[in-house]
């Protein structure tokens, strides 16, 4: 009686749910979902901003970041980024 017999039992289910699992699911998607590493944090991922200067939507992880007055402005690729910058700064 203790806490180690509580997670064997838990690891014993875990392999159990697996297996019933891939047998359910047949051979040829079984290698596909082992492999689920890409996406880093789906939380950031979703999350999509406008590039101001061709309101292209980005993924805000991927998108350039110009600070301008407290305000954080996500461009899509570098050279929305020099257009932006360029219009802004040169007066
Ligand atoms: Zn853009």
């Amino acid at each position: 009686m203790g806490p180690l017999r509580l997670i064997i039992l838990a690891i014993l289910l875990y392999i159990g749910y697996r297996l019933i699992r891939k047998s359910l699911q047949g051979n040829n998607q079984a290698a596909e979902s082992e492999s689920s590493g890409k996406t880093d944090d789906p939380r950031i991922t979703d999350v999509l901003v406008e590039c101001p200067v061709c309101s292209k939507l980005t993924p805000k992880q991927q998108a350039i970041v110009v600070q301008e007055n407290d305000q954080e402005i996500y461009l899509c690729s570098e050279k929305c980024c020099r257009e932006y910058t360029s219009e802004k700064g040169e007066e």
